[in-house]
């Protein structure tokens, strides 16, 4: 049977989350860090160097969360650290356009090839919200498919069963969100190109777009079938709908152009964020010109943000996007694949039922025998296993997602040093899953 420990405390980081609790809900202002799926105190993190985070209590940990993707070239990169402290002197604001967010937009239209134009924003939530409107405001229909597991942040319309933070806490959906809100929503099983053709079928005329991570990565990860893709794009194709492809997570992660680049699927819409911010708020959608034309001040589909292009974040951006070279995507791809043998080698070796799935350098260890290929498989995981593994793993000093229902995620800083506390680690955390 699984067994959880927690030999180490972190008692300031344990202080510092009871003031937390007494002024924010729950003490964390994002759930999946409440530590609430797999017990015990999170960790307030002070600095990150490279591959490595210091918490309140003055311990060193590997980061296999990397702020949940952004930081792919490991955290304060001299680099970004000098473009950002350059923009910042010279102001942090300015409501005004200015160089730097033309810069981070033509580097985005270059490096994926179906964003003919894009539109800066603060989120990636921000990003889905408004191009889910302004393919209701292109086509002048009301309907959204989504698929069951798939995250695209806290968007009213596409919380329905939406994975991660969901799942790790038991949740169907969400109150608050209204019958109106949700009732334009249809949500469909995840790598299911059947009920896609069904629903179309049930509503024609009524579908503005499909909406899907490109792999998705907020159920753990469950990379698309062959083909998934390329028969949604077909499918709105046929029937009049936009194709809405998510990559706030792939995009500038799984390759220099996303997972665009990977299955060369050409969406209508695009949405991004989190690697091209650089660790700062900035996210991005983008795609047909002749879409992105329906947007204000052009066009009739409102959308706007004070804090949008911010000069700071994209400086950031930028600077973390051009350092992300061919060279760059070799050495994350090759971090990946050498912590996934370890992790593989450590769980066969006690016997532990596992799948270990990736999407070019994202990958999530399922305590199952089975392939997971869809939400209903994810959640059929023991997940109890992934508490104790992931409990073992800290207290050995390697941080990973406090949910069984998230993505790993590497970075080209991830050196030979922080691979052997990672391969050190291993064996006990094995031992606690089995
Ligand atoms: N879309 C996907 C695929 C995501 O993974 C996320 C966040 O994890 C979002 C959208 C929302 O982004 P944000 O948290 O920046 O609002």
């Amino acid at each position: 049977m699984a067994r959880v420990s927690y030999p180490y405390e972190a008692p300031v980081s344990q202080t510092l989350f009871d003031r937390a609790a007494a002024v924010t809900p729950g003490g964390v202002n994002s759930p999946v860090r409440a530590f609430r799926a797999v017990g015990g105190t999170p960790r307030f993190m002070v600095s990150g160097n490279g591959p490595y985070l210091t918490d309140a209590d003055g311990r060193e940990y590997v980061d296999l969360v990397c702020s949940w993707g952004p930081m792919i070239l490991g955290h304060s990169r001299p680099e970004v650290v000098a473009a950002v402290q350059e923009a910042v002197a010279r102001g942090t604001s300015f409501g005004t356009p200015g160089e730097g967010e033309v810069a981070l937009a033509e580097e985005i239209v270059a490096r994926v090839e179906p964003v003919e134009q894009v539109r800066l924003v603060s989120s990636g939530t921000e990003a889905t919200m408004s191009a889910i409107r302004l393919a209701r405001g292109f086509t002048g229909r009301p309907k959204v498919i989504k698929f069951a597991g798939c995250y695209h942040g806290h968007v009213d319309a596409l919380l329905a069963a939406a994975g991660s933070g969901l799942a790790t806490f038991a949740l169907p959906d969400t109150p608050g969100v209204t019958g109106a809100q949700a009732g334009d929503t249809i949500v469909l099983p995840y790598n299911d190109l059947e009920a896609v053709h069904a629903a179309f079928h049930a509503h024609p005329g009524e579908i503005a777009c499909v909406i899907t991570e490109a792999s998705p990565g907020n159920m753990g990860v469950v990379p698309p079938r062959p083909g998934f893709n390329e028969g949604l794009k077909d499918a709105c194709a046929k029937n009049g709908a936009l194709f809405i492809s998510d990559e706030v997570m792939t995009g500038f992660r799984t390759s220099r152009s996303g997972w665009y680049g990977i299955d060369g699927v050409k969406p209508d819409l695009m949405t991004f964020g989190k690697v091209m911010g650089g660790g700062f708020p900035a996210a991005a959608f983008g795609g047909r010109k002749d879409v992105m034309g329906h947007l204000a001040p052009v066009g009739p589909v409102y959308q706007a943000g004070t804090l949008s292009g911010n000069p700071v974040a994209t400086a950031a951006g930028l600077a973390q996007l051009r350092l992300l070279d061919d060279a760059a995507y070799e050495t994350v791809d090759a971090v990946s694949a050498r912590i996934r043998a370890l992790v593989t080698e450590a769980l066969t070796k006690e016997g532990v039922a596992h799948r270990l799935q990736n999407a070019s350098n994202m990958f999530s260890v399922f305590f199952t025998g089975r392939e997971v290929r869809d939400y209903e498989d994810a959640k059929a995981q023991e997940s109890f296993r992934y508490t104790a593994f992931f409990h073992a793993m800290l207290a050995q000093g390697v941080y990973l997602p406090p949910s069984s229902f998230e993505s790993w995620f590497v970075s080209t800083a991830h050196d030979e040093r922080a691979i052997q506390v990672i391969a050190d680690a291993l064996p006990a955390a094995a031992r606690a899953a089995a």
